[in-house]
């Protein structure tokens, strides 16, 4: 049985949507990774068993408080991350 942090897969889902809302930002799988590991720094964790996970997570997906603080970490994480990318730029 595994455990998982809903708001780490729900950041992961979101974070398209931020980076398609933006230009000029990096979005190599690095960057992508620490942009959600920055947002996931800002944001309470939320961990299920994935036993109940399934039901559980799109409950979660309807918590509009819950999406719209991942939004705001994930933009912040995308401006931060986007500006000082931590590999060599090509
Ligand atoms: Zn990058």
């Amino acid at each position: 049985m595994q455990v998982v942090n809903i708001v780490e897969k729900m950041a992961w889902d979101k974070l398209d949507t931020v980076l398609n809302s933006k230009e000029n930002i990096c979005k190599c799988e690095k960057c992508r990774a620490d942009m959600i590991a920055y947002a996931l720094n800002k944001l309470k964790p939320r961990y299920v068993s994935t036993e109940r996970g399934e039901v559980f997570v799109r409950a979660q997906y309807m918590d509009v408080d819950l999406s719209a603080a991942i939004l705001v970490a994930l933009t912040e994480a995308v401006e931060v991350v986007g500006k000082n990318p931590h590999h060599d730029k090509e």
